[in-house]
Parts: structure tokens; sequence; C-alpha cells
């Protein structure tokens, strides 16, 4: 398919791969896609935009963790050339599943990484974790363009992620609902009249809880999202306001922000979902009902728009829009998120991989949710104790900062776990 010049966003020397202005050209015809991650909830939300658009989308490939049947069931339906799942122990049951569809399958990481290689015209990565860091590299240097809903892998990765996608023409379009945002607001103007960015948080379920209560607060609590219906690991980042945190590292990585340049607001109805501020002053914000279908809708149809289906918003019945200043002392978790970036060389992938072993770890009922933040806090501390930063330039590097810092919170966790609050 022709593809002409795309205005990036640029930022001094360094080139962001998020296009800034949607001068690419329409593409007709059908449309190649993979989703990475499709047996998850964003993944279930792009597998509905493909099914309301059906001819216009052609399934090149589909990949899980272990969800054999949920996974063996889409590829069925949309007729995929090629599924992945990464438990290697699942590949009898694969095929079974597949039998007589013509369907190719593999399993283990190498198979996923296969997923995100095969040509498409457009790939959603939207695995969780940091496991999706490998194969979102795998897409980036194809050079397609990337839906990015998978998080962690910015931030483990750094500017080395980002870099890598303008050096191999990637276009990477944020699916993150407050990054997408950010994105449709930016090209509102330049980027040297940019003064700031504002990503919104609804606060989550313990907004307005003291924070003893909130140090004890069991898992079914944690997982009662307010506003959004997300998978487990992020309803829990979001009830710490983590994953508020990761989109902080997030939004730096992606629009190549200072941190004093990312201010986060609580906004409890999650109906403005990000906002830019420009030097004369002016604010852009983005709206709309708190449905994933609608940044992913964007991103998908981008450079145009599409039809999307979430519930029309209607802010006369909504009333109040309403806005709090976050509060750090009880959510601590935000303020090491601005730590780790201005510590840098590695520290965000430290925060996040402490992080992903303290929310196993709360799940599996080993630590109280009060010390989620603090493993994370003292996993970076040892961490730069140790003379361990150091500035990320490789896959390689990132992954082994991840597994190591990993190593390092498990071995702490012991001593988090028998400490009081
Ligand atoms: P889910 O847990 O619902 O789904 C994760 C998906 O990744 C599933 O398909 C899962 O397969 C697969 N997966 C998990 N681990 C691995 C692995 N090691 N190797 C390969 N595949 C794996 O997560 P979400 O959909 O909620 O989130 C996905 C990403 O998007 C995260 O990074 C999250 O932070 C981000 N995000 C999510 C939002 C949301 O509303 N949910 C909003 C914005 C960003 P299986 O089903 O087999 O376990």
């Amino acid at each position: 398919m022709p593809m002409a010049s795309v205005t990036l966003l640029w930022v001094g020397e360094v080139m962001s791969a998020v296009p800034l202005k949607n001068d690419k050209p329409v593409e007709a015809g059908v449309r190649t896609v993979t989703v990475l991650g499709a047996t998850g909830s964003i993944g279930d939300s792009t597998m509905d935009l493909l099914r309301g658009a059906p001819g216009r989308y052609r399934v090149e490939a589909l990949t899980a963790n272990s969800n054999v049947e949920g996974l063996a069931k889409l590829a069925r339906e949309f007729d995929a050339r090629f599924v992945a799942v990464a438990d290697t122990a699942r590949f009898g049951e694969l095929k079974d599943a597949l039998a007589g569809s013509g369907i190719e399958c593999g399993v283990g990481e190498s198979a996923i990484i296969e997923a995100a290689s095969r040509p498409t015209d457009w790939l959603m990565a939207a695995v969780s974790g940091a496991a999706g860091l490998k194969p979102a590299l795998a897409a980036v240097d194809r050079g397609t363009t990337i839906a990015l809903a998978n998080k962690e892998c910015l931030v483990c990765a750094g500017d080395f992620f980002m870099q890598r996608a303008a050096k191999a023409g990637a276009c990477i379009l944020p699916a993150d609902s407050e990054h997408n945002a950010l994105f449709q607001a930016l090209s509102s103007g330049n980027r040297d009249e940019l003064t700031r960015v504002i990503i919104t948080a609804s606060g989550g379920p313990f907004r307005t809880w003291a924070a003893a209560d909130i140090e004890n607060a069991t898992l079914a609590q944690a997982l009662k999202h307010p506003n959004w219906s997300m998978g487990r690991k992020i309803t829990i980042d979001s009830a710490s306001m983590m994953n508020k945190g990761l989109e902080v590292i997030e939004a730096a990585c992606l629009f190549a922000l200072e941190p004093e340049e990312i201010d986060v607001l609580v906004h409890p109805q999650s109906i403005i979902h990000g906002m830019v501020e420009f030097s004369d002053r002016s604010v852009v914000a983005q709206l709309g009902t708190p449905d994933m279908r609608t940044p992913i809708a964007h991103c998908l149809g981008w450079p145009e728009r599409i039809a999307g289906p979430a519930v029309k918003l209607d802010l006369a019945s909504i009333g109040q829009l309403t806005f709090e200043a976050p509060d750090f002392a009880r959510f601590p978790a935000l303020r090491l998120a601005y730590d780790a970036l201005r510590t840098g060389n590695g520290a965000t992938t430290v925060y996040n991989a402490a992080n992903e072993i303290a929310v196993a770890a709360f799940i599996a009922e080993k630590i109280r949710f009060g010390a989620i933040a603090r493993l994370v806090e003292a996993t970076m501390n040892d961490w730069v104790r140790a003379g361990n930063l150091a500035p990320l330039s490789s896959a390689d590097d990132a992954i082994a900062v991840d597994h190591n810092a990993r190593n390092m919170a498990a071995s702490l966790l012991p001593q988090i776990a028998a400490m009081a609050s």
C-alpha cells in the first residue's frame, strides 16, 4: 500500500514516532490487522470494532497467553491466518481447537514474536506487562502502524522504544485513553507552543478512603473500579494510582516531555481524558464517555474517523464535572513515578518490574495493598544504592534490568510483607 510522508512530533533533537498531523493519505481497500493480547480487555474491545466493520479488515494474526479456547474461537470467527499462545504447554490443545480450520498456529515467546513480525497495515499491542516489549519491538522493526496500549513496554524500554520506532519508520498511535486524548489535542499547536499536558485520573475505588483503610484494602475492593471495565492488573494499578504513574512515564516517552510538563488531575467522572495547554493559555481537551472502544476506534481509523459504538456523551445528564489535586501522600505510587522519571537510567524499568512483582504478591495474598508501593520504593532505593543505574541502549538492556529488578523485588518481598505499615 502506498505510504506518504507523515509529520512527526519533533522535540529538539528528538523525533517521536507519534504522528503530529493527519497528513497520511487514506488507505483504500481491505486493511490487514494483527491483535497481540486478543483475549484481554483491550483485545476484546478491538475485536468488537473489527466485528462492526465487516469486509473492511482482514485479520492476519491473534495472540494470547494461555486462553486457548477464547483465542481459537476468535481465530475461527475472524478467519485469522496465524495464532499464537505464549504458554508452551498448550500446543496440543491449540492444535485440537483449530483442527480442520487451516489456521496456522505456534506456541511460546517466539511464536508471539512471529505473529508481531508478519506483515500487516496495523497492529494492536495489547499484551499486559513487560512481556509485551519484545513482540512490540518486532512490530516496530517492520515499520508498521502500531496502536500501543501496552504501556509497560514503553515504561520498561523508555526513550529507546520511541527512538527505535522513529528510526524504523513505525507510526505509534497512543491507544491508552489519556494519551490518545493528548494525541488528539496536540495537533492544535506546535511543540514549542506547548506548556504542559494534563492527564486525568478517576482516583479509583479508594479516592476518598483514609490511608489506613487503603493500607488494608482487599483484592475484591481493589478490583471494583468506579468507571472503567479493564483487565485485573490494570484495575489494581488504578486503585493504587500506579497506573497513573505508569501513564505519566508513558506520556514522557510518547511525546518526549519533561516530568515538569506533565500534570495529573483527579476527575472522578472520567469524561475529560487529557488536556494540552499552549503558550497562549488555551487548554484543548478531549472528552468522551469512558469506553476504551473510543480511543481504539481513533487508532483503528486513523487518519480518518470511523463510527464508534460508545454511548453518546450527554453532558446535560451528567450535570457536573469535578476535579481534585492528586494526593501524593495517600497514593505514594504516583510520587514514585515522578521520582523514577527524574532518575532515568533504567529507574522506570525498575518501577514497573517491582510493581508487577508486588501486584502478583497482592493477588496471591502475600502482601497488604499498602505494601505494593512500599515494595516498589524499597526496590528502587536498593537499585540506586547498589549503583545499578545505567542508560538503556537496547532491548536486551531493558530486559536485563527488568529481570534483575524483579529478582531484587522478590528478595525484598518477605521483609516488606512482615513490615508494619
Ligand atoms: P488483560 O489482562 O485483560 O489482557 C492481557 C492480554 O495479554 C491477554 O490476551 C493475555 O492472554 C495476554 N498476555 C498476558 N500475558 C502474556 C504473555 N506473557 N505473553 C503473551 N500474551 C500475554 O489486559 P488489558 O487488556 O487490560 O491490558 C492490556 C494492556 O493495555 C496493558 O498494558 C494495560 O496497561 C493496557 N491498557 C489497558 C486498558 C484497559 O482498559 N484494559 C486501558 C489502557 C491501557 P490470556 O487471555 O491468555 O491471559
